[in-house]
């Protein structure tokens, strides 16, 4: 008589609640990342209040806020001054470490090849963005930095996060505080 392995018998109830429990998933993990998008926003308004472009981050470890920034570029007249860069040295300061292993980083519009790189210095584990950015972003847009197999890193992606409101800030943004003819960068 041929054995017959556990694993051979169709168990309906275990599918009916696997999928059950990926839809939780999506609806926890959905739930989480606009929580978290929502206190990159509060930077990016930070920003704007401050006459500079409303971008914001925040790196997030488990549950906990490790750092918030958003750009500075303005103030500090410092061109790598951007909400990403200022967020991943801040987290690295509070973790005493340059590596942010299993971090997450959110932020308001995709990031730049610049900040996209550092990321995958600090080994940045996920990577959540809002509105994408036409003319610089170096996820999806203009290029991809972030699965590269020739680097020793990949981050994992989720695009799209709360892009209404992230790209209706910076719109308001290069409407009324810049000259009519810069575009938004989200904007074609
Ligand atoms: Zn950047």
């Amino acid at each position: 008589m041929p054995q017959i392995c556990e694993g051979d018998i169709p168990n309906r109830t275990h599918k009916r609640w696997s999928s059950y429990s990926d839809r939780l998933y999506t609806f926890m993990t959905q739930d989480r990342d606009e929580r978290y998008m929502g206190y990159a926003l509060d930077k990016a308004r930070q920003a704007f209040e401050r006459d500079e472009v409303p971008v914001g981050a925040v790196v997030v470890r488990g549950e906990e806020i490790l750092a918030a920034a958003h750009d500075e570029k303005e103030a500090s007249a410092d061109p790598t001054a951007h909400a990403e860069l200022l967020a991943l040295r801040q987290a690295a300061r509070v973790v005493g470490n340059w590596r942010l292993e299993g971090c997450e980083l959110y932020v308001t519009l995709e990031p730049c090849p610049m900040c996209a790189g550092a990321m995958l210095q600090a080994r940045i584990a996920r990577l959540v963005y809002g509105a994408r950015n036409s003319r610089w972003g170096a996820i999806e847009s203009v290029c991809s930095l972030h699965n590269l197999p020739e680097f020793n890193h990949t981050i994992q992606v989720s695009g799209g996060v709360m892009k209404k409101t992230c790209a209706q800030l910076l719109q308001r943004y290069f409407r009324e505080k810049r000259r009519p003819e810069e575009k938004s960068p989200e904007e074609q």
